[in-house]
């Protein structure tokens, strides 16, 4: 059965209600794990409410800020984890971040900022809370990131966020071959088009998701639930065997030529 009582989860990304990182900490919270969640704050603290109101019933047992590009933030949010639990046992990396002009037209225009920007927040983060959470995953532990098709083929507009996925799933490959043996797992799902926050950055979005609704073999995409129900499976002992994989959650797509 699958069962998360007793773990404690410290689960990024969330933005609001379309977020698939909302789905994932559903899911958890109904598998019995004990909720931490951070935010993306901002100068006038909108989006601290308004996560704060909708992970409420989640009881989360810690709330903090993080923005990845802050290094004090992610020391005092992995503090307050030590503090409060003592130990993390599951890790959900959920976020990305390209600006929008990144995300449309010609490949090759993409600028230096706009690179490392997307680089540094999508992928190196992985890096950053991997090493944060090492010392505290003293029991064992997962962790689960996000990434895309768009890592390992050409997707148009994808752009530099395909890159910054390649690197992401590489990333889970060693940070899994470094903590496998403390009994660390580190997986990725990559997800099928779901409109989100971040997915309607992506120029014709929706036209990606109509695509996937005639081609992919269960004829439409995943919803935020299903990608929530792969993570929990993949934090559960269910998983105990599976680690530096990338796991498709697509209805199908990816295994289609034509
Ligand atoms: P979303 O907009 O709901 O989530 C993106 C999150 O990233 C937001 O919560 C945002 O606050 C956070 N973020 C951005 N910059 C940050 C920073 N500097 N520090 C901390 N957090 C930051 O969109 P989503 O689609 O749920 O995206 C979640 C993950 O899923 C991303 O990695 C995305 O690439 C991936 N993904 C999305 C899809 C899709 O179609 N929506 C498909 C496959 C993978």
């Amino acid at each position: 059965m699958l069962d998360l009582t007793g773990k404690n989860a410290l689960v990024t990304g969330i933005a609001n209600n379309r977020s698939i990182a909302w789905g994932i900490a559903q899911q958890l919270h109904k598998a019995g794990a004990n909720l931490g969640i951070t935010y993306l704050p901002d100068e006038k603290g909108r989006m601290e409410k308004k996560v704060a109101e909708l992970v409420e019933p989640l009881n989360p047992s810690l709330f903090v800020p993080c923005n990845v590009q802050d290094d004090a933030q992610i020391k005092s949010t992995f503090e307050t984890v030590g503090e409060k639990w003592g130990k993390l046992d599951i890790l959900i990396h959920c976020l990305a971040f390209a600006g929008k002009d990144e995300l449309t037209g010609d490949f090759s225009k993409t600028s230096r900022a706009g690179f490392t920007q997307a680089l540094e927040i999508s992928a190196y983060s992985l890096v950053q809370l991997g090493a944060a959470a090492k010392p505290l995953m003293t029991e064992g532990g997962s962790i689960v990131t996000l990434t895309y098709l768009g890592g390992v083929r050409v997707i148009p507009n994808y752009n530099v966020m395909g890159i910054a996925k390649a690197a992401l799933e590489m990333n889970v490959r060693y940070l899994a071959a470094e903590l496998g043996p403390q009994n660390v797992r580190v997986n990725a799902i990559s997800a099928g088009p779901i409109r989100t926050l971040a997915s309607s950055a992506v120029g014709g979005i929706l036209d990606m998701i109509h695509h996937v609704e005639e081609i992919a073999p269960l004829r439409r995409t995943v919803t935020q639930l299903e990608v929530g129900n792969t993570a929990a499976f993949l934090c559960s002992d269910l998983a105990s065997g599976i680690t530096g994989q990338v796991l498709y959650v697509d209805a199908g797509y990816a295994i289609m030529g034509m």
